[in-house]
């Protein structure tokens, strides 16, 4: 069921979104070569538990997966895509490292995720991270009341397509609120018109991810979480939670 919130819940929902834009800096800062997940993983808890907000992740069992998530973030390096699991691993220079992360502050839901590179970047790497984080701003232009779920993921992949890079298929974002992962799926495909009709109180994850070997492909690593490019090329995953109001679009996650 598709929950409607009213503008005091968006509000709330903003408050949520401000830790986790806070904690995603944080994170950001500290990531350089010598910096363990792990350590990265701190940072957020310490920015979460400062503000009094509790991890979405953290224990958190989706039907997928065979184990509770064990962290507060999602570190995933390199190939891949979403869901890594914070380990002892330093990150090395020239890593592209995507974080994802999500809280509940008096009862509502905040995610999103960033990407970036440590230390020296590949220009093929910069150009991934700048196209995805265009196909995100094209898919939150997109949430206006009269729109279609569909206009979402359409955006998304139009944009990922045309840069010759692959849309990982069966993940993608989600209606959030007192729940984390709420309806609607929003898939990272889409056909403009169709779909869901969007209206104000409409509050949604949208979450691009791509690869840059053009593969649509992904393979889900023992642990049951880390989802790779099949390919073996790099990904990028990024991430806001956007309410659509009778003005437009605002983005609750962003800093
Ligand atoms: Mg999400």
């Amino acid at each position: 069921m598709v929950e409607i919130k009213t503008a005091a819940e968006t509000e709330a929902m903003a408050e949520a979104g401000k830790v986790v834009a806070a904690a995603l800096a944080a994170v950001a800062a500290h990531a350089r070569a010598g910096v363990s997940l792990l350590e990265l993983d701190q940072v957020a808890r310490t920015v979460m538990d400062e503000s009094g907000a509790r991890s979405a992740f953290l224990g958190y069992r989706p039907s997928f997966a065979p184990t509770p998530f064990p962290a507060v973030i999602c570190a995933s390096v390199n190939e891949v895509i979403v869901h890594g699991i914070p380990s002892g691993y330093r990150l090395r220079d020239g890593d592209l490292l995507s974080v994802d992360f999500g809280v509940y502050l008096d009862g509502w839901a905040a995610d999103a995720a960033t990407s970036l590179v440590v230390g020296t970047p590949r220009a093929q790497d910069t150009e991934l991270i700048r196209t995805a984080e265009a196909a995100l701003e094209a898919a939150i232009a997109a949430c206006v009341p009269g729109g279609r779920l569909g206009d979402i993921g359409h955006a998304v992949t139009r944009i990922g397509r045309a840069a010759g890079y692959g849309v990982p298929d069966d993940f993608g974002g989600h209606g959030i609120g007192r729940a984390m992962h709420e309806d609607p799926h929003v898939p990272n495909r889409g056909r403009p018109g169709r779909g869901l009709p969007l209206r104000p109180g409409l509050v949604l994850a949208i979450e691009p991810m791509f690869t840059a070997g053009g593969g649509d492909g992904y393979v889900i690593a023992a642990d049951g979480w880390t989802m790779s490019s099949a390919d073996g090329s790099r990904a990028v995953h990024v991430e806001h939670t956007v309410a659509i109001t009778e003005d437009g679009p605002r983005v609750l996650t962003r800093p």
